[in-house]
This record gives structure tokens, C-alpha cells and sequence, in this order.
């Protein structure tokens, strides 16, 4: 039996605002709220990288969450498939490498892995040359991660909102002065905008480059010890390349710091040398949604569904952390 149509608020048309429209536009009347343009800009998914790493991540957070991400990197495809513009995903693995210097750092990366589902990471000494031909003669030590991927966020963000344009209403003000008690539900997907409503939320600033760099051919997303925070390539269409990304604990949303842009540019250029020609095409900070524990959290208040705390994870678990908030809607 279909569900019967609802009239629903989204707030925030940002990463899981735009999730939850795509889930639910075809059944119900959506009111979309966004302080923000519709493009998105002032997003943290629109800033980020869109690695679906659980394996790489599982380092850094609990067994559970990993293991979602490895579910949800199957309902991306799923839903990338469904809409009109193409939108680049890449499932075939990443590379872990390290210089010579910070080679200890690669051996307690490797033990530090959680097992996902018998999936094994593999020592790829002898086969970088394999995987990544132009990497061979500068590293000699690395870590395959089987099924991790990747996804363009800026074609998302593009292909969500042209799927749906023609379908919901936009609003382009703030979703907290409007009368909610005229929907159903209102689904709120607010990330730091709920900071207000929500105790302990903060940001966690991350920044990245964007680079042109016809000279540089990769093939998978590459993750390169670096004893601040781990620093990833991961190659986008068209040569372009998104260098990431830092993580500091400060609330602050000014453009990249120089020591940042410095740290993560000569990082690339280590990595290659053929990033020494390239254009920087971007370069931008933004604001991770983060809880206490940095872990998602959905929350239902009578019929208030709030979407929240997808720190660095976004990407990596938004399909499945919205599939269970949207489970709420009867
Ligand atoms: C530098 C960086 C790199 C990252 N890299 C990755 C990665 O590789 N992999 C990964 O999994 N995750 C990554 N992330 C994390 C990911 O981007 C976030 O977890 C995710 O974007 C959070 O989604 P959200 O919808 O909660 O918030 P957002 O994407 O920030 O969206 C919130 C939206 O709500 C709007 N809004 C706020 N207040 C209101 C209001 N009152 N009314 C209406 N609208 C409002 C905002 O304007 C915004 O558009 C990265 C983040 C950053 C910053």
C-alpha cells in the first residue's frame, strides 16, 4: 500500500537536506528552506572532498560506523544511478603511501585498521607500479584499500538540484522563523545552522585545494602519511584534483590560512612532481557539523526529525544516516 502524500519542510538544502529531498520528492509536497544560495556554496559537503574511505576512516572512529559507511558506498551508486546528470563515482580502491621519513607512521596506520566484512587491506610494495605507474619511483611502500570510493560533490550538488527543481518548492530564508506546525514533518538539515537547538554541536574547520593538473594521471584517491592529519588526492574528471584535508578544532570560517595552503600544496608536490604546473582552481575552508563524540545523530521530537553531527563522515554515512531518519515519516 503507497504511503499517503505529506506536506514536509526540509531546512538546509545542504548534503542531507539534499539526500532527504531526493528520498522523498517523488511521494510528498516538499517545502525546501535554505539561508544559503541553492547552489550550495556555503555547505560543508559542497567544501568537502566526497571520499567514501570506511576503511581508511575506521582508524579514526568506532567499528559501527565504518561498517555503515561500507553499506551506504552501495546505496550512492544506487542513487547516483537514478538521477538525469551523470554525476562521476569511483569505486576502485585507494592507495596509502608514505615518504621514507614517515614510514613508522604507515606499520601504525596498517595495525590500526578495523575488518570490515573480511574486506582485507593489502601490502602493495611490489605493485604500486601496477596501481599508480607515475607514483613507482617515488614510493616503494604502500596499503591497497580495497572498495573504497569517491565521489564529484560538485556534480552532485548540481544533478540533486536539477533532478528535483521542477518538483518542490525553494525558499531561500531561514528555516527557524517559519510556522512548522503547517507540515507534517519538517526534516531539519540544518548541519551548524541547528548549533542554536543542539548542545555540544560545533564546527571543526577543514580546508582544501582544488587543482588543475594536466601533467598528473591517478587513478584512485591517494592517502599520504603526514603526521598533522592525513592528506588526500583524490582525482576528480578532467585532471582536476581535490588536495585534503586539514582538521582544526576552531570554529572559524575565514578563507585558508597560508600555512594550510602551504602544508597541503607541498604535500601534492611531493607526492608528484607534475603538480608543479598546475592551476589552483579553488581553494576553501568550511565548517564540519561535529557532536561530542563526532558521531551522526537523528533525533525525533514529536514532528521534528533533526539530521545531524555528520563531522567527517558526511559522505561516508549521510545515505544511510538519512534512510534512518526518513523511516521516522508514517
Ligand atoms: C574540508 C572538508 C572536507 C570534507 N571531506 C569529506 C570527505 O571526504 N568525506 C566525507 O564523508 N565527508 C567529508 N566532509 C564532511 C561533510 O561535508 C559533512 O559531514 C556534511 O556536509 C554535513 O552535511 P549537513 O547536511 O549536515 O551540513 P551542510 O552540508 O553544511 O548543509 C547544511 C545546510 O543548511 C543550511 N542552513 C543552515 N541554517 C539554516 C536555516 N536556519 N534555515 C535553512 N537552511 C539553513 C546551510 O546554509 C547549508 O546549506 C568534509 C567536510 C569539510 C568541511
Amino acid at each position: 500500500m503507497s504511503k499517503q502524500r505529506k506536506k514536509i519542510a526540509i531546512s538546509g538544502f545542504g548534503l542531507t537536506g539534499r539526500l532527504a529531498t531526493l528520498a522523498l520528492y517523488h511521494d510528498h509536497q516538499l517545502d525546501i528552506y535554505e539561508t544559503g544560495n541553492i547552489s550550495g556554496e556555503q555547505s560543508a559537503g559542497f567544501v568537502a572532498a566526497a571520499m567514501l574511505a570506511p576503511l581508511a576512516e575506521s582508524v579514526l572512529c568506532e567499528q559501527d560506523l565504518a561498517q555503515m559507511g561500507l553499506e551506504a558506498i552501495a546505496m550512492w551508486q544506487r542513487i547516483l544511478e537514478r538521477l538525469d546528470h551523470p554525476v562521476f563515482f569511483q569505486q576502485a580502491g585507494s592507495l596509502v603511501i608514505a615518504h621514507q621519513q614517515d614510514r613508522g607512521d604507515l606499520v601504525s596506520f596498517r595495525h590500526r585498521l578495523k575488518a570490515l566484512n573480511g574486506i582485507k587491506p593489502e601490502i602493495v610494495d611490489s605493485r604500486i607500479a601496477d596501481l599508480e605507474p607515475e607514483l613507482a619511483d617515488r614510493f616503494h611502500q604502500g596499503i591497497f584499500l580495497p572498495c573504497e570510493g569517491q565521489l564529484d560533490n560538485r556534480a552532485f550538488y548540481i544533478a540533486s538540484y536539477e533532478q528535483v527543481k521542477d518538483k518542490v518548492r525553494f525558499l531561500e530564508k531561514s528555516a527557524d522563523s517559519v510556522c512548522m506546525q503547517a507540515y507534517d514533518y519538517v526534516i531539519d538539515c540544518r548541519g551548524l545552522g541547528a548549533k542554536r537547538d543542539l548542545c555540544g554541536l560545533r564546527g571543526v574547520r577543514g580546508e582544501v585545494v582544488r587543482l588543475y593538473a594536466p601533467e598528473v594521471t591517478l587513478h584512485r584517491p591517494i592517502r599520504l602519511m603526514h603526521p598533522r592529519y592525513p592528506i588526500y588526492i583524490a582525482p576528480k574528471p578532467n585532471h582536476e584534483f581535490v588536495i585534503g584535508a586539514t582538521e582544526i578544532e576552531s570554529q572559524s570560517n575565514k578563507p585558508i590560512t597560508l600555512r594550510s595552503a602551504m602544508e597541503l600544496l607541498s604535500s601534492a608536490y611531493t607526492v608528484h612532481r607534475g603538480f608543479a604546473e598546475a592551476e589552483i582552481v579553488d581553494m576553501r575552508a568550511g565548517l564540519r557539523p561535529s557532536l561530542p563524540d563526532n558521531r551522526p545523530l537523528v533525533e525525533t521530537k514529536g514532528n521534528h526529525i533533526m539530521i545531524n553531527g555528520l563531522y567527517r563522515h558526511g559522505y561516508l554515512l549521510a545515505p544511510k544516516v538519512v534512510d534512518i531518519a526518513l523511516s521516522h515519516i508514517n
